[in-house]
């Protein structure tokens, strides 16, 4: 999982920039068109008042026929305002009677009424010029000097029109000028927002990466990483919350840990024992018939391989049934396990002792042979036989017959072996009891 830091910072970028572009260009928008309204309206105002002066100045001249005035009034107009291009004053049958300057639009219609014509780059006002009363006749001194003689002026007469062009490059320059500064401003705002986006995201991408780096180890199971707090800047909070999860984490699963290693203990435990009771006997201690049969096919593997004695003990006890029958099953298995002791201390460690089930234990004897078996084997039965286990009080005397025979390698068989060994038991039975037999199969 690696954070891709590039997309981080044009992102940033993009938040910090976008709203400085939208800003902007709404203020671009909002200023230009009602600065550029306004300049327009202005320009209008200054071609219509120009007119509107030249038409007043021009009138008398109009009336007089006196275009040598005219010519100089048109002059003087265009040279009062640097935006005026042309000025045409015309009678009132629309003929020239003075120009200055050029006029490049087309002539507006002459129809007694104010005109204003707006083209591309040239705004063209015509301004109709009417005499006035006072301008023909004095009240007070009569005629005015000048006046056609005998003419008697009617109100408001038309004499002419005074035209003027305005040209609109400037107004375009001004425009563009503005488009200019605007679009600069704009550029450089967000060059501006760039640059803090780029320091805002370099500030947080380091913080991320480094908070990145943790999750990172964390995930591969390197639960002692922990986010540097001091050093996360505005990721804070992020950091300190990342290691309070990963401490909660490491805890839970040292507990599991923990848990899981006691489990473990106990189930083994548990089998330990299950296996010992298993391969134990629990009245007497000795081994079961399960363990004595491994170690029995063990040994008999041995006796092939190294060619070495291996002899067995078939024991029962005599008369048990009447031990019980007489003083109860309780002191039978004290009987049991009198038996076992006595046993167990007459043979060797490498010797084993189990118990078959019921009174009849057998001795497995490793490296020894038949002979030798019988000794043991008589040793044993007189062991028991004086062991005088005491009864309320009173010795109780019991003994134990026994078959001894010896592991034949031809047979390869236990259960072949143990009736070998039973046969060799059930004569000594048969002889009275308290006897030892060894079976005869091999003589
Ligand atoms: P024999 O001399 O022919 O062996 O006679 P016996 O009485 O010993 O033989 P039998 O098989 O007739 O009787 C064995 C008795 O052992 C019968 C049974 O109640 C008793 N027995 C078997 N297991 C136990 C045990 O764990 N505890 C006790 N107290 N008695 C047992
Ligand atoms: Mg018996
Ligand atoms: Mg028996």
């Amino acid at each position: 999982m690696i954070l891709k830091l590039g997309g981080v910072r044009v992102r940033l970028w993009l938040a910090t920039a976008l709203p400085a572009m939208l800003v902007i260009a709404l203020l671009v928008v909002g200023f230009a068109s009602q600065y550029g309204g306004r300049m327009a309206e202005a320009l209008k105002d200054r071609g219509a008042a120009s007119a509107r002066q030249l038409g007043s100045a021009a009138e008398f001249s109009l009336f007089a026929g006196d275009r040598e005035a005219l010519a100089r009034l048109a002059e003087a107009a265009l040279r009062s305002d640097v935006q005026l291009r042309g000025v045409i004053i015309y009678n009132a049958q629309g003929q020239v009677k003075a120009a200055a300057g050029q006029m490049r639009a087309p002539s507006p219609r002459l129809d007694g009424a104010i005109q204003i014509v707006q083209t591309k780059d040239a705004l063209v006002v015509a301004q109709p010029i009417y005499s006035t009363q006072s301008m023909l006749q004095d009240d007070v001194y009569g005629p005015v000097a000048g006046a056609p003689e005998g003419f008697r002026a009617t109100e408001n007469r038309l004499l002419g029109y005074a035209v003027v062009e305005m040209s609109l490059e400037a107004l375009a320059q001004q425009r563009r000028d503005l488009l200019i500064w605007s679009l600069a401003t704009a550029v450089g705002g967000l060059m501006l927002a760039g640059v803090m986006a780029s320091v805002l995201a370099d500030l947080v991408s380091v913080q991320i990466g480094r908070i990145n780096h943790v999750v990172q180890r964390v995930g591969e199971g390197q639960l002692d990483e922990r986010v540097d707090v001091e050093r996360s800047g505005i990721l804070r909070p992020l950091a300190t919350g990342i290691n309070a999860m990963v401490a909660r984490i490491a805890t839970t699963q040292e507990e599991l840990q923990q848990q899981i290693t006691q489990a473990t203990q106990e189930l083994r435990d548990q089998k330990d024992a299950a296996e010992l009771a298993a391969r134990t006997d629990s009245l007497t201690g000795v081994a079961s018939r399960r363990a004595f049969s491994e170690a029995a096919e063990a040994e008999m593997q041995r006796a092939l391989r190294y060619r070495s004695e291996l002899s067995l003990l078939m024991m029962d006890l005599d008369h048990f049934k009447v031990v019980n029958d007489t003083h109860g099953h309780v002191t039978g298995d004290a009987v049991l396990v009198s038996f076992a002791q006595t046993v167990q201390q007459l043979v060797r460690k490498v010797d084993l002792v189990a118990r078959l089930g019921g009174e009849e234990f057998v001795v497995l004897l490793p490296n020894i042979t038949a002979d030798q078996a019988t000794a043991l084997a008589e040793r044993i039965r007189e062991a028991v036989y004086n062991s005088h286990l005491l009864v309320d009080g009173q010795p109780l005397q019991f003994s134990v017959s026994i078959g001894v025979a010896q592991f034949d390698r031809r047979e390869l068989s236990l259960t072949g072996w143990l009736a070998r060994a039973d046969a060799a038991l059930y004569q000594a039975k048969a002889q009275g009891r308290n006897r030892v037999v060894l079976e005869m199969s091999e003589v």
